[in-house]
């Protein structure tokens, strides 16, 4: 079942090699680099203010990219990148759900 579904996956990546516009790239506010949004943890401040991670990917708000990475976080703590892409103070709760996040993510790999 699994293998199946991975080629089809597969199939859409090369149907869609034309058309390179439809993969999303975003940038990591840790290192600065671009990457398929898909590989990024996307998170997420709602219209009410509440800063969140989004693990849907379509949560609505405005949202700043982060790599799988505790080397990116710890960079975008040091820089206060969150703060500054929210305009407003980061609650360090956020930043510990991030390093829980990567590090459950990286584990699972
Ligand atoms: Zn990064």
């Amino acid at each position: 079942m699994l293998s199946v579904q991975k080629e089809a996956d597969e199939i859409n990546i090369q149907k869609g090699m034309g058309h390179l516009k439809k993969i999303p790239i975003r940038t990591c506010i840790g290192c600065n680099e671009t990457k398929p949004k898909k590989e990024l943890i996307r998170v997420v401040k709602s219209p009410e203010g509440e800063v969140s991670i989004d693990f849907t990917g379509r949560a609505n708000g405005r949202g700043a990219y982060i790599c799988n990475n505790v080397s990116c976080l710890e960079k975008a703590v040091k820089t206060k990148r969150l703060s500054k892409a929210f305009s407003m103070q980061i609650d360090m709760q956020i930043y510990e759900e991030l390093r829980k996040t990567i590090e459950e993510q990286s584990s699972e790999e």
